[in-house]
């Protein structure tokens, strides 16, 4: 199952997410970093943070 961590997303942090799905990671870091790292749980952030994942698996996918 693809992983996406904090740090494919700039932070320094050693949390990671998997999940079948770029929007199931991303919920599962989402979560984590407003938690975490006070990520505010706007749609905006939400959606910048899904777009940010599905980078990060395209890169790892290459
Ligand atoms: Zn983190």
């Amino acid at each position: 199952m693809p992983k996406v961590g904090c740090k494919d997303l700039g932070l320094e942090c050693g949390f990671q997410a998997e999940g079948e799905t770029a929007e199931q990671i991303a919920e599962k870091i989402i979560e984590h970093a407003v938690q975490m790292h006070g990520m505010p749980s706007t749609k905006e952030s939400r959606e910048r943070t899904i777009s940010a994942v599905r980078q990060a698996l395209q890169r790892k996918n290459k």
